[in-house]
């Protein structure tokens, strides 16, 4: 069983002015992510990428089709359940977003405020987290002290707090430098290699997908046109 199926899914947005024309973000989507992979969605900006991430994490409703994340449908599922799907589903983002009133160490033990692990076991978790992203020593510093690749890593160490199984990636080297870049996604290597995590990423630049994904989507107006293992898609003539 794929730990993602996504079928036929469809998304529209409504007409922002009466008369218009609704919006059809993704299109009649079908994929398949299996447990233990790296699978990029690679596409233009406007292509659908992001609300198709939004819809696994069921941050925004698909209009139609199915959505199973380990094995749970999520398309209609109550709020409640939800929830729970979600607890093992981490994500972050271009612009960090991190809460920048709290330190280090507040921004990774909010989702397990949220998961309501006690306080008495956050020091440990989150020491192990800061330890793993190699920012041992910036527990109480803000955010606004950190460079780019630092906060991405305080990102990614909260996402992983709670112990998801899948990890979402939205442009998440996009507001990077190029040897940032590199470390960050070496960094996600050692997520997919080291924790099992299994880890969708969306980006429009074909390099991230060729330097870590194993396989790859390519989307095109709310469509994916093309899928496959990386190597094959890159070694056609
Ligand atoms: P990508 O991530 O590939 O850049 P998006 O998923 O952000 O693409 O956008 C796909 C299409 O859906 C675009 O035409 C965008 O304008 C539209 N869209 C995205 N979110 C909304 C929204 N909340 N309301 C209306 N239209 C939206
Ligand atoms: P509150 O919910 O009241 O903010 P926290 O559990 O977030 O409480 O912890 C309060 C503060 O204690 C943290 O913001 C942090 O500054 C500090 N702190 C606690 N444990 C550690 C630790 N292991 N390393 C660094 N700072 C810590």
């Amino acid at each position: 069983m794929p730990l993602v199926e996504i079928r036929d899914v469809r998304k529209e947005f409504p007409a922002r002015s009466r008369g218009g024309s609704p919006t059809v973000a993704v299109d009649g989507v079908d994929l398949d992510v299996e447990a233990g992979e790296i699978f990029g969605i690679v596409g233009y900006s406007g292509a659908g990428k992001s609300t198709l991430v939004r819809l696994v994490n069921a941050l925004e409703p698909a209009t139609s089709g199915s959505i199973r994340v380990d094995g749970t449908e999520i398309v209609g599922l109550g709020e409640r359940s939800l929830q729970r799907v979600r607890r093992d589903i981490g994500m972050i983002f271009q612009q960090f977003n991190l809460m920048n009133s709290r330190t280090v160490y507040g921004n990774i033990a909010f989702p397990l405020q949220v998961a309501g692990v006690p306080k008495s076991e956050h020091r440990k978790r989150i020491s192990e987290l800061l330890h793993f992203v190699g920012l041992a020593d910036k527990a109480l510093a803000y955010p606004d002290q950190l460079s780019g690749g630092q906060k991405q890593r305080v990102g990614i160490a909260r996402a992983l707090a709670t112990s998801p199984k899948l990890l979402l990636a939205d442009e998440a080297t996009s507001a990077l430098d190029p040897e940032t870049t590199q470390e960050v996604l070496a960094l996600l290597k050692q997520v997919n290699t080291e924790l099992g995590i299994t880890i969708v990423l969306i980006t429009h630049e074909m390099e991230v997908i060729k330097t870590i994904a194993d396989k790859v989507a390519v989307m095109e107006d709310g469509k994916v046109i093309e899928q496959g293992p990386v190597f094959d898609l890159f070694s056609r003539p």
